[in-house]
């Protein structure tokens, strides 16, 4: 069975492939891998990306993270996996468009099941399994722009620790029901610390998002000792655990007014739908307080069409942030924009 070689020197890095399966044609389905080494070989950080093959920013992260770590000061080895997900990726797919599965779903995966299942598997045995914890990088689906920040997951019998979420220092974290086959949850319950982070929006590459996700990876490196430097993260952080979708009542064009990340008061206007054949306009309002965790980006929608995703501040927590003398603290702007429109937790 063939191996990732994780069994590198000191202050190496090696590039390869692994082969998973194949298709029709017996072209293999392949899954490119990075292992960076320091000056010690523990702890083993997971950085994966495009699980979902067109979610794009995370590729880039793991790429110019690579690029950026000085070896020679790295404590610990980094698996970077820049696409699980290689069918899905080259179709521009979230899924592999002939088996129409979420990988998502299936791991931990089955070597006698369709591609989508042998590639859970091939990815969770060879390379999941090797690691003490991780960053599994996403995005939202096409047209659905997601701020920057982790979700922590609890399906039956596990719940995930939120301090591996905590230590990527964004403003909010969201914790909420996972389902059977995610990674996060799976990698769980064999001891696997996998955090689930969202940036941006599938099939686009986005600077702004790239930075936030490579905020998030050093924060992480910081507070786990395996890079110097001190992690940035906010004076407190809000756990929010409510999800709720506005739907548009009309078809035609969203204008938003709201941007992924903003604080909005129930009954605000979040942007209107424009009924392009007559000129009307029809408001789009929040139907609670909360955060704009996401925005639709794909402007063209029917009645019943998700224009933006709210996570509202009923049953949501402000915690106290990780404490380390590794960290420094910085504003909460999440707080900042509560504080300005008179929301209290
Ligand atoms: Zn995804």
């Amino acid at each position: 069975m063939e191996k990732i070689n994780l069994d590198i020197g000191e202050g190496e890095v090696r590039k390869g492939i692994i082969k998973c399966t194949e298709l029709e044609d017996s072209t293999p389905v392949i899954i490119p891998y990075f292992v960076m080494r320091g000056i010690q070989d523990k702890p083993i950080m997971l950085l994966n990306a495009a699980i979902h093959g067109d979610e794009l920013n995370g590729i880039e992260v793991i790429n110019r993270v690579f690029d950026a770590i000085d070896i020679r000061k790295l404590r610990g080895t980094i698996v970077g996996v820049p696409i699980v997900n290689t069918i899905a990726f080259r179709a521009r797919n979230r899924f592999d468009p002939v088996d129409g599965k979420d990988l998502n779903r299936f791991f931990p995966g089955d070597d006698k099941g369709s591609i989508t299942q042998r590639i859970a598997h091939c990815f969770f045995h060879k390379f999941v399994k090797r690691v003490n914890f991780g960053i599994d990088l996403h995005t939202g689906m096409k047209g659905h722009l997601l701020m920057s920040h982790p979700r922590v997951r609890k399906f039956n019998d596990i719940d995930q620790p939120i301090e591996y979420s905590m230590a990527l220092g964004t403003d909010i974290i969201f914790h909420h029901d996972g389902a059977e086959g995610m990674l996060n949850i799976q990698a769980e319950k064999i001891g696997k610390h996998i955090v689930c982070f969202e940036n941006g929006v599938a099939g686009v590459v986005d600077e702004y998002y790239i930075n936030e996700a490579m905020k998030g990876v050093f924060n992480f490196m910081k507070y786990f000792g395996m890079i110097d430097g001190h992690a940035i993260m906010p004076e407190k952080q809000v756990v929010l655990t409510g999800y709720e979708e506005i739907g548009a009542k009309r078809g035609g064009i969203f204008i938003p007014y709201v941007s992924p990340g903003d604080v909005v008061k129930k009954g605000e206007y979040v942007g209107y739908i424009r009924i392009p054949f007559s000129g009307e306009k029809k408001y789009v309002r929040a139907i609670d307080n909360g955060v704009v965790v996401g925005i639709r980006t794909q402007p063209l929608v029917r009645p019943g069409t998700t224009v933006a995703w709210l996570l509202p501040f009923d049953g949501a927590e402000i915690i106290e942030p990780l404490e380390g003398d590794n960290i420094k603290y910085r504003k909460s702007e999440i707080l900042d924009k509560m504080k300005k429109k008179g929301i209290t937790i």
